[in-house]
């Protein structure tokens, strides 16, 4: 019987993607300026938090010079620190902020996965590479049987939970293509729920299609949620 544990650490030695692990190499090898004196964690990055979680947010992939520098997911980034901020405010995480793999971030009832573990370029993982890491995602969802809602952060990562609840028998599920912000689904009566939001991607906070409002405002539902599955 697999373990969290177990899963993290076959994703930390895995090599399935040549180009993604070109990437994060070569990423870890050139460093952005900024990080010039860091050593870049360059390795897959597994997901992490409670095993007991009732909330699984699932994201899209480390960032370059973010997780795949860091060596844990949402760490070290701008996205990473509208997420922080919204899991704080909704009691899931212990800070508001996450600067390092040993920075004393807990996660309380929440689990943070991606539906790919190293970073793309240009942040589009190939169907393919979604593919070849989907097992890892079912295995923690596996793992993580107290889960009342599935969060999706952005369209890639909507898509490969949607392929993965459905893999693992849930549903009913909505349609592919029915991606939408602040979106919900119920998978099962009085059960789980699958919800999506934009991904908090500079992209998208800079030009305001996603403000923090809109941000928090799902984080609520969904802490109202596993709240009231309890
Ligand atoms: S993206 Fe996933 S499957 Fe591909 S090399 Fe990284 S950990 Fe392995």
């Amino acid at each position: 019987m697999d373990s969290l544990e177990t899963i993290a650490a076959e994703v930390v030695a895995c090599q399935r993607c040549p180009r993604l692990r070109d990437h994060c190499l070569e990423a870890a090898r050139k460093k952005r300026r900024a990080y010039a004196e860091e050593d870049y964690w360059g390795r897959p990055v597994p997901g992490f938090g409670d095993a007991s979680a009732r909330l699984v947010v699932v994201g899209l992939a480390p960032a370059a010079h973010g997780a795949n520098r860091t060596g844990r997911l949402f760490t070290g980034d701008t996205s990473g620190d509208w997420l922080w901020r919204a899991l704080n405010e909704t009691g899931f995480a212990s800070k508001p902020h996450g600067r390092s793999r040993d920075d004393g971030l807990v996660l309380t009832g929440c689990y943070v996965t991606a539906a790919a573990r190293c970073a793309p370029p240009k942040n589009r993982p190939v169907a393919a590479e979604l593919a070849a890491c989907r097992p890892y995602l079912a295995g923690e969802l596996r793992l993580l049987p107290h889960a009342s809602a599935y969060l999706a952060l952005g369209r890639i990562a909507f898509e490969a939970l949607l392929a993965t609840l459905r893999e693992l028998g849930l549903g009913p599920l909505p349609a592919r293509g029915a991606f939408r912000h602040g979106g919900l689904w119920p998978l099962e009566p009085g059960g789980r729920t699958l919800l999506a939001s934009y991904h908090p991607s500079r992209q998208n906070t800079q030009t305001r299609r996603l403000t923090r409002r809109m941000f928090h405002a799902v984080f609520r539902r969904a802490r109202t949620l596993t709240t009231e599955h309890l």
